[in-house]
């Protein structure tokens, strides 16, 4: 294994040298994958044979390769001996030549079960070995030699030898299959056009294929075919929708060709659901890679197909922006997210049928993204990233979701018409190529006709949320005398107050004759400064509520005036508005946050909320708050009380559900997740699996099951016996996955242990089963959990050390101790587990930037949590 070497992080400055030096024509890749399904094989042959041009003669530098051993180096022509060139994971090249060099690489690359490079993964279900690839930011290097980094395009031509009877898929198509002995194959497959290492991708396995294909008239007359593919695991087949999701893209790519003007570039589009993935999905062109938990193997919500089209619209919107036109370092990642988020919230919107594309956004996306810019690591937009490992980490809620709002406000700001002829001109002039920011402000500023370096300096390249509030004054008659919007945006870093411009809309709501509240105007305003004067108002009735950031136009945290607070608290079932309704929750949600409501407050209002809440995204956002509100922000004297007032709800309202409706499952999915920490309703838990209980229209299918099985095992009312009969029951991956969890929840020390010793101290696990261990770990109690906070303290530095960077982030944000309890009479700062993340802190100021950063954060969302427990007493 070289999980050691240091030379790993490549820093920006090298990356900027060897771009200076060098333009890649090609790669031709051999990848030998024919004993994969062998697991005493640990890697593969792997040879990478590249074309490039040098500028300057006698010049050295480096090739990219995290291998198991490399056999051979030949260097236009000349062996060299790879005792001497090859530096850990760097392979040196000298005496390169002006003009053409052709380097060839040949080695073992390593088979991966975190993720990262070639990922194997054999299923549970029929023993089956299953392959994918997944690079981002710099993984291509786990497979073969190259020089990794974004702005080095290339041509790429793989070769792959893998069992005759697999599927074996790349970015182009295939070009050739040729019988090598009695069982395996060839596959050559056509060069690709000039992309970026990090979005190559190979697929290979025994994968279920259906096919379809999209065609359209570009504007000269000529047609353009895309052939579509879509793959999953064999004994995932029968529940895989391909129909669905071939609708779905071919509405995608529908309006893509007529929002970009630019023709997709790639060829066919193959979609992969993949096992084990580590992310939502990867835009490699022609081959798009998800996770397989968008193959519904149990009844899903509406919101999840929603949220599966919205990440396929993501993906294919990165065809042309970060495939076609590609940022030149991860300083500009935001570049292609932010746009990627965007265009995928916005396709579904305009694209499909789903119609709550902007209420999940402002539902979860945003959400995920105050989160964040809250946090003590928060950054700007662009972010200052000097190497890989900072690269790696900044796959963040800014860089996507802060990103998109922003976006959203620009669109808001220069209007949809500019940006889209800005985009346009951005793929026509940038194809191919890489590209900065000041690239994009350019072609917006020539579209828009506005100065784009004032905004862009007050909004990507600052950091924090501002907070949006109103100070009115009204009139005995009950109208405004005065009122105005004001600002509060501290830095995070220097405390100095930097408001930025919005364009918000102010909503005016009052109830109508049948008791709902309903908007009654609208005004829309440019916010400067500090204070902005609404004088549109002046005069105007004061409505029951004012909402500020009406239709979810800018980024900010909103507070309301304390007579639209009561009305909200009061009445907010009565907000018929999905969209306002989404907005008000989430502001409400920042409060607890903040510690400005409690969570008895909130908790209240859920309750009330939930049952006439129709969006199952919405409902399922406020049920996970509720449950973090009671587990994380209560004091804990109070919290066993409010526990039990939520779980009765929950009970209450799953009886009360219509059949068969997402309300019903998202219900039943909280009450299981409610059973983890109380015994109060493990009769309904147990009648639910035992089918003593049933609701009409309520299947209790294997994901609900397991639920079920996670909290009775989590408070020790079930045992092994009954969970290993569950995993005979469902003997598959999901299935491996959810006995995991409910294993290591049973709350007995010694399991905790064991549990303890496999995720910290072992590389058995791969990085699902990671996860899910973790999950069962944190199932637990103070008594048996606490014995662990200085040995967790104590591992950080070899976990970091010896894991790979996926695996060890884990490892590291999922063990810190979060759970905790503020005791009587003390203050949050003295928390022991506060004391001991700063003390590591202090005295490990040289640990990497990466490892502190997962630290620096887990501390200050304890921290919130405490304060909002202090604060509720
Ligand atoms: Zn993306």
């Amino acid at each position: 294994m070289n999980e050691l070497v240091p030379n790993e992080n490549l820093s920006r400055d090298e990356a900027a040298a060897r771009s200076a030096l060098l333009r890649v024509d090609s790669y031709d890749v051999e990848l030998d994958l024919g004993d994969a399904a062998n697991p005493a094989a640990a890697g593969f042959r792997s040879r990478s044979t590249i074309t490039f041009d040098c500028a300057e003669s006698g010049a050295s530098t480096f090739l990219d390769f995290i291998h198991g051993g490399v056999d051979a180096v030949v260097v236009n022509g000349k062996a060299y001996d790879p005792a001497e060139t090859v530096k850990g994971s760097r392979i040196m090249l000298h005496n390169l030549v002006t003009g053409t060099n052709v380097v060839s690489v040949e080695g073992t690359a390593l088979y991966s079960r975190s993720g990262e490079g070639l990922h194997r993964f054999t299923d549970p279900a029929d023993g089956r070995t299953y392959l994918y690839t997944q690079y981002e930011p710099a993984d291509a290097r786990r497979v073969f030699a190259n020089f990794e980094q974004p702005d080095l395009k290339a041509s790429f031509t793989f070769h792959v030898t893998a069992p005759s009877d697999w599927e074996v898929v790349s970015n182009s198509p295939e070009a050739a299959r040729t019988p090598v002995g009695a069982t395996r194959s060839r596959w050559d497959f056509s060069a690709t056009k000039r992309i970026s290492t990090y979005i190559t991708c190979v697929l290979a396995g025994p994968y279920f294929k259906a096919e379809d294909s999209w065609r359209t008239t570009l504007p000269g007359g000529d047609e353009l075919v895309v052939p579509l593919g879509a793959y999953c695991r064999a004994s995932l087949a029968e529940h895989f929708d391909a129909d669905s999701i071939f609708d779905t893209t071919k509405r995608g790519l529908e309006y893509f060709h007529q929002l970009f003007a630019y023709p997709y570039p790639f060829g066919k589009y193959d979609q992969a659901f993949v096992p084990e993935y580590n992310l939502g999905a990867m835009e490699n062109p022609g081959l798009v890679t998800f996770t397989e938990a968008y193959v519904f193997r149990t009844k899903a919500t509406e919101a999840q197909y929603e949220a599966r089209a919205n990440t396929i619209m993501h993906e294919m919107a990165h065809m042309w922006f970060g495939d076609l036109v590609t940022m030149r370092w991860w300083d500009d990642l935001w570049l292609k997210e932010s746009f990627a988020d965007y265009m995928g919230a916005l396709a579904v919107d305009e694209a499909t049928d789903w119609t709550n594309s902007w209420v999940s956004f402002a539902n979860r996306r945003k959400a995920w993204a105050y989160v964040q810019d809250q946090l003590p690591t928060t950054h700007p937009i662009v972010a200052d990233i000097p190497n890989l490992e900072a690269a790696k980490q900044n796959f963040d809620g800014i860089t996507y979701a802060k990103g998109a709002s922003v976006l959203k406000q620009l669109v808001a700001y220069v209007g949809f018409e500019a940006f889209v002829e800005a985009s346009r001109t951005y793929f026509a002039r940038h194809a191919w190529g890489n590209t900065t920011l000041a690239d994009l402000l350019e072609v917006l500023g020539s579209a828009s006709g506005r100065d784009m370096s004032e905004w862009s300096r007050m909004w990507l390249q600052t950091a924090g949320v501002p907070v949006l509030s109103v100070d009115a004054e009204r009139t005995e008659d009950g109208t405004y005398a005065s009122i105005a919007v004001l600002q509060d945006a501290p830095d995070p870093v220097s405390g100095e107050q930097m408001p930025r411009p919005h364009r918000i809309r102010l909503g005016s709501y009052d109830f109508d004759a049948d008791g709902w509240l309903v908007r009654t105007g609208s005004v829309e305003i440019d916010v400067a400064g500090r204070r902005t004067a609404v004088p549109e108002l002046a005069g105007k009735p004061v409505p029951a509520l004012l909402l500020p950031n009406d239709g979810d136009l800018t980024y900010a945290k909103i507070r309301f005036d304390p007579a639209s607070l009561a009305t909200l608290l009061e009445s907010l079932p009565r907000l018929r508005d999905p969209l306002a309704r989404a907005i008000c929750l989430s502001a409400l949600w920042n409060s607890v946050r903040d510690g400005v409501l409690s969570a008895r407050d909130y908790l209240r209002l859920v309750i009330r909320t939930a049952p006439s809440e129709p969006g199952a995204g919405v409902k399922q956002v406020l049920l996970d708050n509720a449950r973090t509100a009671v587990e994380r922000y209560a004091p804990a004297e109070i919290r066993g009380a409010l526990r039990e007032q939520l779980f009765t709800a929950v009970a209450d309202q799953l009886a009360d559900a219509p059949a068969g409706s997402d309300s019903q499952l998202i219900l039943a999915r909280a009450a299981a997740a409610l059973g983890r920490h109380s015994t109060s309703h493990n009769e309904l838990l147990r009648g639910l699996l035992s089918g003593e209980v049933s609701y009409p229209g309520l299947t209790v299918d294997s994901d609900l099951r397991w639920r079920l099985w996670q909290a009775l095992a989590g408070t020790g009312s079930a045992g092994t016996e009954e969970l290993k009969a569950e995993l005979a029951a469902d003997n598959t991956a999901a299935g491996r996955v959810g006995y995991t969890v409910a294993a290591a929840a049973l709350p007995d020390a010694d399991v905790k242990l064991a549990a303890w010793a496999t995720a910290v101290n072992t590389a058995e696990l791969s990085n699902e089963l990671l996860s899910a261990t973790i999950e069962g770990f944190n199932i637990g109690s103070h008594e048996i959990l606490d014995a662990f906070i200085p040995d967790y303290f104590a591992a950080l530095d070899t976990v970091w050390s010896t894991r790979s960077i996926e695996i060890a982030s884990r490892v590291v944000a999922g063990l810190y101790p979060s759970a905790q309890d503020l005791a009587p009479h003390t203050v949050p700062a003295d928390h022991p587990v506060l004391v001991l993340s700063q003390e590591w802190l202090e005295s490990n100021s040289a640990a990497p930037a990466a490892l502190r950063r997962i630290i620096i954060e887990a501390q200050d969302q304890l921290l919130r949590a405490l304060r909002a427990q202090a604060a509720a007493r």
